[in-house]
């Protein structure tokens, strides 16, 4: 996601600035602060820090976080783990026609109640996965899978598939009888 994208989703979300909690009325002032946070725990245990917006209510003095600072704590977590952030993940099906989440589950055969808890940030995928959500924002690579995928729900029990079940069996004939050459030679030397 670039600087600009984001800069137009922060500018989004200040113009339904929130009321305060405590007194409901509306004077709220933001300030930008560089907050650092503990991640992880024991030898693994890192400190981390994000830029978030404090919101201070001028009419009675109150002080809090919203969901757009949490946002940014778990898109800096996302960071230290070398995967995508959530919003990354939004992303894919945005570039890709605004697939729904329910087709994209259909393609990628990923659960659609996983794919939403990605998209919102309430999971973080693991490293395998975001490898493959990775190949995914290539459009290209969906276009494959979906081909792919439409192929076998037109017709499951293709002559393609057998093939590729044959293929498969030969090959590991063929490794079968290298293994077995390869520990006839071994002991024979010994
Ligand atoms: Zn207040």
């Amino acid at each position: 996601m670039s600087r600009q994208d984001r800069d137009v989703v922060l500018s989004d979300v200040h113009n339904d600035a929130p009321s305060c909690p405590d007194c409901e009325r509306d004077g709220i002032v933001t300030e930008w602060i560089e907050h650092r946070f503990p991640y992880g725990r024991e030898e693994n245990l890192v400190e981390l820090s994000a830029r978030i917006p404090v919101r201070r209510c001028e009419e009675c003095g109150n002080q809090f976080l919203d969901a757009e600072a949490e946002d940014l704590m778990h898109e800096a977590v996302c960071r230290h783990l070398g995967v995508m952030t959530s919003s990354e993940v939004r992303a894919i099906r945005r570039q890709s026609g605004r697939l729904s989440r329910a087709e994209f589950a259909r393609i990628t055969r990923l659960g659609e109640a996983t794919i939403g808890r990605w998209e919102r940030g309430e999971l973080i995928q693991n490293a395998a996965y975001d490898q493959l959500l990775y190949l995914l924002t290539f459009p290209e690579n969906l276009v494959r899978i979906r081909e792919r995928v439409e192929m076998r729900e037109r017709n499951p029990h293709s002559m393609t598939h057998v093939a590729g079940a044959f293929r498969v069996l030969n090959v590991t004939r063929g490794l079968r009888a290298q293994a077995r050459e390869f520990i006839l030679t071994t002991v024979g030397a010994a």
